[in-house]
């Protein structure tokens, strides 16, 4: 063929724009399922069943609508090797493809157009609302970047929640006090469940090719209800806009035991595929707003994740790599604790969060950023153990959208590129936000001692080794002003035992 197009396992857009111009007669379309992806971190095995699946039947709807297709099944190969042999063998001229999610297999593309002598078109992803150009522009001569500034330009460019005069809707642009609430004391009550979908031939198969071939991986196979088709994507979403939007604000922040998926949308996946565009999710989020008359705090939570948190790290993410995958801001240095990979820690919240992740391989952002984040800041764990354990484990997990979450938003590994502070607490937060204190062994306001909560005890370790840093900044003056209630004898017995509990982070 004349052109090869490379259509990537997250970008399953029949709308891409490297599918626009294509000529049927003259150049052909290539998918890769690579073995080498697949390894390349210890990925959850319901994460490799979900972009398989997703792939596969991507492939069927492309043949279906004569597109023609190369799809290789399983390789052991890299993506890019298979592309060089395929770029070799046919005498292809040039590869088309839509910028990679991931920075590392973008250079590698370069490079592979380099050596061979062909040309490399790699096109926008016209997915996100925001272009790459976009971002640089309105990046440029900051010093600091924060989402709020950021999100209110994209509501007002794209003219959503906003006035005639660019004023936002309901006169202000952020409702997130609104949206903290734990559940009652008695528990969340009964929340729709989500959408289901079946198993159908083409799923199974995948399943049972992946318990075959890395039963070793992470992770449980016994529920797999992800969407992945298009269709199963567009009826994700209608389902949620229909039973679960309502009470997705007000307890966008609350953990319950037994309670995986909250009122939480679940769309990740089918959006960091590409089978469902943010566009389309949030036109169906405002129609619902009025349909059920929703609260617009509901309404303005959810629509600021979408418009604004996910367009916003991804800009972030190529402003910033290499160097965002390389930054360690505290110099932490420890291993990532065992039980991350296996749920088995008697700490009650840590064991509920991993342990619905390796089950579903989803947990809500709270549980990621206040739960395992939280505890892997205070921990000191490297940055880059914690990264690769985000990537794997999460359905949802890609790097453009993974990294800056993890190592920008929970670990502050960019010194606060982004974030105006640490994102840190002690159990008292996770006590006030769920009900894993209840059934602990630990208890929540014990600093020092047997009884102590290890998150507790950290997050005090933590504030006074960085004190003279905290009280140094305005924004972080105030965390730090507690440790004056603390007498010093205390604060020493804290930190004896912080270390006590750093030397043995597996025995948690
Ligand atoms: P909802 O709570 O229903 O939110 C709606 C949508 O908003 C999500 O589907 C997602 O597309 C978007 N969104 C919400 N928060 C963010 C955010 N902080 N950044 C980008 N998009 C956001 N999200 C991923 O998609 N992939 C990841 O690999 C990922 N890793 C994370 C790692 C850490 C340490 C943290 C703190 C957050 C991470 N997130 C990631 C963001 C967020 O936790 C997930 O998007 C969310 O939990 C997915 O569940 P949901 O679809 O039910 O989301
Ligand atoms: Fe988590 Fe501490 Fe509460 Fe136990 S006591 S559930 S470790 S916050």
């Amino acid at each position: 063929p004349e052109r090869l197009i490379l259509i990537l396992g997250d970008q399953l857009d029949l709308q891409s724009s490297a599918l626009r111009d294509i000529n049927p007669k003259s150049d052909q379309i290539i998918m890769i399922e690579s073995a080498n992806e697949a390894q390349y971190v210890w990925t959850h095995k319901a994460k490799i069943a979900l972009f398989l699946s997703a792939m596969r039947h991507f492939a069927v709807e492309l043949e279906k609508q004569g597109y023609p297709l190369t799809y290789i099944k399983s390789s052991p190969l890299s993506i890019v090797e298979v592309l060089r042999e395929q770029i070799q063998n046919n005498k292809v001229k040039r590869l088309v493809c839509i910028e990679p999610g991931e920075w590392r297999l973008k250079q590698a593309l370069e490079a592979l157009a380099k050596d061979l002598g062909i040309e490399l078109e790699m096109r926008e992803d016209e997915h996100f609302y925001c272009s790459r150009q976009e971002f640089v522009e309105w990046a440029a001569n900051k010093k600091e970047f924060r989402l709020e500034y950021f999100y209110r330009l994209m509501r007002k460019r794209h003219n959503i929640l906003v006035d005639r005069e660019g004023n936002p809707e309901g006169g202000q642009w952020n409702f997130d006090q609104d949206n903290r609430k734990p559940y009652a004391k008695k528990g969340p009550g009964i929340i729709d469940a989500p959408a289901s979908f079946e198993v159908d031939a083409i799923t199974q198969e995948v399943l049972d090719w992946v318990q075959k071939t890395y039963p070793d991986h992470p992770g449980s196979l016994d529920v797999f209800n992800w969407p992945v088709t298009r269709e199963q994507a567009v009826q994700a979403l209608e389902y949620f806009v229909e039973y679960r939007l309502r009470n997705f604000g007000v307890y966008q922040d609350a953990m319950w035991t037994d309670t995986p998926f909250g009122w939480h949308s679940i769309l990740s996946s089918a959006l960091n595929l590409k089978l469902l565009n943010p566009r389309e999710v949030v036109n169906a989020v405002l129609v619902a707003w009025r349909k059920y008359s929703l609260d617009l705090s509901t309404i303005e939570g959810f629509i600021r994740q979408i418009l604004g948190w996910r367009e916003f790290v991804r800009g972030m993410y190529y402003l910033d790599m290499p160097k965002m995958a390389q930054d360690n801001y505290y110099q932490h240095q420890r291993p990532l604790p065992k039980w991350y990979w296996n749920g088995q820690t008697q700490m009650a919240c840590m064991k509920d969060a991993i342990g619905q992740t390796l089950q579903y391989g989803y947990a809500h952002h709270i549980q990621r950023l206040m739960v395992t984040g939280n505890f892997a800041l205070l921990a000191e764990i490297l940055p880059q153990e914690v990264c690769e354990w985000y990537l794997a484990i999460y359905v949802d997990a890609i790097e453009w959208v993974e990294l800056p979450n993890t190592a920008g938003m929970a670990l502050f590994a960019n010194g606060g590129r982004f974030t105006s502070k640490p994102y840190i607490a002690s159990g008292a937060y996770i006590k006030r936000m769920s009900n894993y204190c209840g059934s602990c062994k630990y208890k929540p306001e014990v600093r020092y001692g047997e009884d102590a909560c290890p998150i507790t005890t950290l997050y005090w370790n933590f504030l006074i080794k960085h004190r003279d840093q905290f009280e140094a900044s305005p924004r972080t003056r105030l965390m730090t002003a507690n440790l004056k209630r603390i007498s010093d004898e205390d604060q020493k017995e804290i930190t004896l035992h912080a270390q006590k509990i750093l030397n043995h982070l597996d025995d948690l």
